[in-house]
């Protein structure tokens, strides 16, 4: 099946555009006839949670066989839920917990599966050698990417993060990771550093043909990548199923979903669900201070020529927000020309407007809100006070925008909250959120969290104060290239 790159160059079939991530023209790969291909998702809502994923996996990446056997592979073991993304219920909400996985941040739901399907891609098209993934991180991705890439055959993996730039938790995370195809790299600079520092290493060494020689293939393992999005797909379905379970709703419902959002592919991957026939009413995008997208929808003017704020919720701390392009282009039914004018604009003059006629079809679908870094603490208050639930500060966005949306008297029966973190991995805020004192180090504030909501710490959080730190080296940004040249010449990580 051929995917469309969304400013209108050459489509790639699946394994291709697994491997590249990003289309050569700057675009996204998108499933043009996805909504127009059957799929039974009535059916497969009555199947067991994996084989359900397989069914949903196999329709978004028909190249690749065995799913069955690939998510097997990804998720029992890495997930503590037989249902890998509970729905839990406090007072009136319903949330989705998508952060049962090794990390504890739902990026761990997609990088778990990921790196199989690109050593799957590359067996098939009788590639030998290493794919090298190449990653910047802010923080939850690296950690994610470390552990879903960790030990699989065919792949290494280093990781670049800002020195002093990521939480003491996010830093022991990353550099005691365990595995055989894993680096880790600090680099002095601050994300943006780090990011076109990878950047330029990328294009810089496929330039000079090295990692061929070597038969390296360099890849990264961002977020627009299909193969992240797909199994993003699987817990909307997961989701709806839970609900039937407990007869809150009846298959057909329609079903709301207020996703706490940065880059746009957690949402994206939830208007793929309802492309495919899930019935989804509304996708109510949340975000924090940095309210780039509410602005966007209300008015249908993406200006991201404004204030970066440092939230409590960082990993939504965002001004482009790439998925969107894909919305864009399904939106306007393909109009590559439109797609690559807006976001030549965005580079060039920091915006671009949106014709009413689209953003009446984008409103069917889509919603929106945002909250402040007040109510934001707020909301993790009362929501432990009142309903018993804890709640980290990405998922507390969330939780105040679905008060909203439900207020708004626009809101299906049924409204499902996504919970994208742990509360443990943010300690500090929600400590203080909850009428706790953030003393002493993260590890000390995650007991005080433990003692005072009795929930265990996450072994995968507890477990690091002790750990043997394996990775010290700091660069400057302008090295991240050496660096990574010294890998391949050793032949590998
Ligand atoms: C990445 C992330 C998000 C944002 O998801 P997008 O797919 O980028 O919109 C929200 N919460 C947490 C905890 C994250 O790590």
């Amino acid at each position: 099946m051929l995917y469309q790159s969304t400013r209108g160059g050459t489509p790639a079939d699946g394994p291709e555009a697994v491997l590249r991530g990003i289309a050569p023209d700057g675009g996204l790969y998108v499933d043009a006839s996805l909504g127009k291909r059957p799929f039974p998702w009535d059916e497969v809502l009555c199947l067991p949670p994996l084989s359900m994923a397989a069914r949903i996996m196999g329709h978004l990446l028909p190249d690749f066989g065995g799913m069955d056997e690939l998510l097997r592979n990804a998720w029992p073991e890495r997930f503590d839920s037989p249902v890998i993304t509970p729905l839990a219920s406090a007072g009136d909400f319903r949330i989705l917990e998508l952060f049962h996985g090794p990390t504890c941040a739902f990026k761990d739901v997609a990088l778990s599966v990921l790196p199989l399907l690109m050593t799957k891609a590359r067996a098939g098209r009788g590639e030998a050698g290493q794919t090298l993934i190449l990653t910047a991180t802010s923080g939850d991705t690296g950690k994610a990417a470390l552990e879903g890439f960790r030990d699989v055959d065919g792949t290494g993996i280093v990781v670049f993060f800002p020195d002093g730039g990521v939480s003491p938790v996010q830093r022991m995370q990353m550099v005691t990771q365990a595995g055989e195809n894993v680096r880790v790299c600090a680099v002095s600079g601050n994300f943006d550093d780090c990011q076109s520092g990878v950047k330029k290493a990328f294009a810089a060494l496929n330039e000079s043909g090295e990692p061929a020689r070597r038969g390296m293939v360099l890849s990264s393992a961002n977020s627009i990548n299909i193969g992240r999005l797909a199994p993003q797909t699987v817990y909307y379905f997961l989701a709806y199923r839970q609900l039937m379970d407990r007869d809150e709703i009846t298959p057909g419902d329609p079903v709301d979903f207020v996703v706490p959002t940065g880059n746009f592919g957690d949402i994206l991957a939830g208007y793929q669900a309802k492309l495919m026939g899930l019935p989804v009413g509304h996708l109510v995008c949340a975000s924090n201070a940095n309210r780039v997208l509410t602005d966007f929808f209300a008015a249908g003017i993406y200006d991201r020529r404004r204030e970066f704020l440092r939230t409590a919720s960082p990993s939504m701390d965002i001004l482009i927000s790439s998925n969107l392009e894909r919305l864009l282009y399904l939106a306007s039914d393909g109009a590559e020309a439109f797609v690559s004018a807006c976001m030549n604009a965005l580079v060039r003059e920091g915006s671009y407007t949106v014709p009413e006629e689209i953003m009446a079809r984008i409103r069917e679908d889509f919603a929106a809100g945002c909250c402040s870094e007040e109510e934001c603490a707020r909301t993790i208050g009362k929501t432990w006070r009142e309903c018993g639930y804890l709640a980290d500060p990405h998922t507390a966005v969330a939780l105040k925008v679905t008060d909203e949306w439900k207020a708004s008297g626009r809101a299906a029966k049924a409204v499902v909250t996504l919970s994208t973190a742990s509360p443990f991995k943010f300690p500090a805020a929600v400590l203080a959120a909850v009428g706790g004192e953030a003393r002493g180090s993260e590890f000390d504030q995650m007991r005080a969290l433990s003692a005072l909501s009795g929930l265990p710490v996450p072994p995968s959080l507890s477990g690091l104060s002790g750990k043997a730190v394996r990775f010290k080296d700091v660069i400057a940004p302008e090295k991240i290239g050496d660096y990574v040249h010294e890998i391949i010449r050793k032949g590998g990580v």
